[in-house]
């Protein structure tokens, strides 16, 4: 379309006979990019609905849904050149014509006698035939035109049944079967190792039996490759996969293969929950517990985990959740017999359970984050020949450079937080707005020595060095292993062998199987035990639980330490008493008393200005352009716990409601009332800027 005096890419979404633009003001289409719809029917509802749902502009949600380049006007079908003789050349053949010319001679024959040849034909075939073809067309004797690619064969051959399931296995497997080709949604509840992947890959199996295909969401583009080699080690055919990691190139391949059906088999990270599947038979979104599945940053603020589950709505096909730890989102929805709960209660095959332990910091001498009966425990391990894995949730060497004498802590100037040191690049470096200092070697204030305080897991491999020489620590963390194939490598020297400790961050809880780790620590449970979060304590149980289950996989049981100097708290108690279920019960009863969700629906308005009172004026005002209406509370605005960061003022309003629908209809007439409230002025400065995050993860 022409949009002023450029020309932009847009999206038919509905087709209307009149309209209120005057006919003087509307402009043609200047070309039209898909000769058949880019979406169906049911998956340009669902974008709808979530437009509508989130509060968010149509437009952008489609932004958020489609490979940038089918945006930017490819074709979304792949198409492909293909070379045909024209009337023409027979006689042209016959009569001798092309005597002098041979290689065209060559072509012509082979492309008459073998009927169309696709450029791809030709290249792999055909040594320079572009010449000969170019001489060809100009002569009128072939022709060349740019035809859809027949999807590649949309075969799905299962390699191998994989071992006999167990009976929990069965009956989950059987639930599940039984609502294919109807709506329904499933809790795969199943403690790591319980075999959860080996019940979806049965599934897939039965949806692909009966000619559907399946779409398979995971959180962290770090492990799509792990659960496609899964998938491709029992099924031989094509599986696409989708994550962040592709270029614009690969990103738009896969998904034209998944569009034109011919991969039964899609798997991807949290976007992927839109991608297109003609028969789509079943979803299974894996790890739902996941925060990933939430888009916390931007403006369409989505959960992939709860589209999923309406797009199977709509689809009238079942959607299984998969988690050892699930959300108590689920878990509420299993209460309320919105979901039905399949239970993995024991580890497949002949794996046990780990025995976890709390070791009391202050009862222990510790050594740079380290205490003596972990120490010991390593020791006993390690000696055994097996893997040690430490948990520790701080990336850098210390969060903190303090002044020995004066008390002076090295501060970021954008934001209200300490640097962190990191050793390695010799740089004092803020984790919120990713600003960089070099490191002084004195007190600034006072010209004294100063010192890292407390430990990070670049500080943890340093010890770990010192205290164990001679065997090779491997550090998972953001810092280390920023690129893909970085992970990768780490991955294979742990599988080989060659690394005897693995220290790391959040990213070694995920999913990954290491099964000669025997013994994990985690060295401070303490962070999230007094966080104003709400959501604090489900997080930290559940990284318990999820590093926990990293620990002795195959046939040798594994030992978890935590370490605390909260032994006695009653979280930590309760996990380790009654495990993860028992822990929920407690925790969720907590969260209904002090009336947090699931047990309430909420929404966050959140406001930045580059002025410390914007944000909070902005938000006042649009706390007076709400009708009162009933059942719906607000609350705040009130800045945000870090108010400053990035150099941006930050505040907040909540809104709740016991009801979703309530919140909904609340929302939409409120939003666009507060879209129309004066950005600048009286409200705030130009530089404010908002949004909506409805179903929030966290509230601060
Ligand atoms: P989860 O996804 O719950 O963590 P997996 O499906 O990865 O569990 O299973 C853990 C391990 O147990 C895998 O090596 C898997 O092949 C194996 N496994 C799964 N189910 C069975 C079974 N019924 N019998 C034997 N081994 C099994
Ligand atoms: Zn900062």
């Amino acid at each position: 379309m022409p949009f002023g005096r450029q020309r932009v890419v847009g999206i038919v979404v509905e087709l209307s006979d009149h309209s209120d633009v005057p006919a003087d003001k509307l402009r043609d289409v200047l070309e039209v990019l898909d000769a058949t719809p880019v979406l169906s029917a049911a998956d340009l509802a669902l974008l709808c609905w979530a437009s509508d749902y989130y509060h968010h502009p149509v437009g952008e949600v489609f932004a958020a849904a489609m490979p940038k380049l089918l945006r930017a006007g490819q074709d979304s079908i792949a198409r492909q050149i293909v070379w045909s003789p024209t009337p023409d050349a027979a006689t042209a053949l016959s009569s001798g014509l092309l005597r002098r010319a041979p290689r065209q001679l060559a072509l012509l024959q082979r492309i008459h006698d073998k009927g169309d040849h696709t450029e791809n034909q030709l290249d792999s075939e055909i040594i320079g035939w572009r010449d000969a073809a170019r001489e060809l067309k100009r002569r009128g004797l072939l022709q060349s035109a740019a035809v859809a690619t027949a999807p590649a064969s949309a075969q799905v051959l299962p390699r191998g049944n994989g071992p006999a399931l167990n009976a929990a296995q069965e009956a989950a497997l059987a639930a599940v079967i039984k609502h294919l080709g109807s709506a329904g949604a499933f809790l795969l509840d199943g403690v790591t190792g319980s075999g959860k992947t080996e019940v979806y890959l049965r599934l897939a199996g039965e949806v692909i039996a009966r000619g559907g295909s399946l779409l398979v969401l995971c959180p962290e583009i770090g492990l799509t490759p792990q659960l496609v080699e899964r998938f491709q080690a029992r099924f031989d055919g094509k599986i696409a996969a989708l994550h962040s990691g592709l270029t614009d190139r690969e990103r738009l391949d896969a998904w034209r293969v998944a569009a034109s059906g011919a991969a039964r088999i899609v798997i991807g990270t949290r976007s992927a929950v839109f991608a297109p599947l003609p028969s789509l038979g079943l979803i299974i979104v894996d790890e739902e517990h996941d925060s990933s599945y939430k888009q916390q940053e931007g403006g369409f603020r989505y959960s992939a985990r709860d589209l999923a589950l309406l797009r199977g709505q709509r689809a009238q096909v079942p959607v299984v959740l998969g988690s050892a730890t699930p959300s108590f989102e689920s878990l509420h929805n299993v209460a309320h017999d919105r979901m039905t709960r399949l239970h993995l209660p024991e580890r497949a095959g002949n794996a046990q359970p780990p025995r976890l332990l709390l070791v009391d910091l202050r009862a222990h001498a510790v050594h740079r984050g380290l205490s003596a009966p972990l120490m010991a425990a390593m020791d006993r391990h390690l000696a055994a020949g097996a893997q040690v894995l430490l948990y520790l949730n701080r990336r850098g060497y210390a969060p903190t450079l303090l002044c020995t004498s004066c008390g002076w802590s090295a501060q970021c100037r954008s934001c209200d937080a300490r640097l962190t040191v990191h050793q390695r690049a010799a740089v004092l470096a803020c984790h919120h707005c990713g600003a960089e200092q070099p490191r002084p070697d004195r007190c600034p204030r006072c010209g004294y020595e100063v010192r890292p305080l407390g430990h990070g897991t670049e500080r943890v491999e340093e010890t770990l060095a010192e205290r164990f020489p001679g065997l090779a620590v491997e550090r998972f963390d953001r810092d280390n292993l920023r690129a893909q194939s970085a992970l990768e490598g780490a991955i294979g020297r742990v599988h080989s062998g060659e690394a005897r400790i693995l220290v790391g961050t959040q990213m070694l809880t995920k999913g990954h199987h290491f099964p000669d780790v025997t013994l994990v620590g985690i060295l401070n449970a303490d962070q999230s035990l007094f966080s104003t979060d709400f959501r604090a304590t489900e997080r930290l149980a559940q990284t318990i639980v999820q590093v926990a289950g990293r620990a002795g996989r195959a046939d040798r049981a594994g030992e978890v330490m935590i370490q605390s100097q909260y032994p006695d708290h009653p979280l930590l108690q309760t996990l380790l008493a009654d495990g993860y279920e028992g822990f929920a019960k407690t925790a969720m009863s907590e969260r209904e008393q002090a009336r947090w969700p699931p047990y309430l629906r909420m929404a966050v308005l959140r406001a930045s200005d580059t002025s410390a009172e914007g944000a909070m004026r902005f938000l006042g005002a649009a706390r007076a352009a709400a009708v009162p209406a009933e059942e719906i509370w607000l609350r705040g605005p009130v800045p945000a716990a870090m108010i400053r960061r990035a150099d941006r003022y930050h505040a907040q309003l909540l809104i709740e409601s016991g009801q979703r629908a309530r919140l909904q209809r609340f929302l939409s007439t409120w939003i666009p009332a507060v879209e129309a409230l004066p950005a600048r002025g009286n409200h705030g400065s130009r530089n404010l800027r908002w949004v909506l995050d409805v179903d929030p993860l966290e509230v601060f």
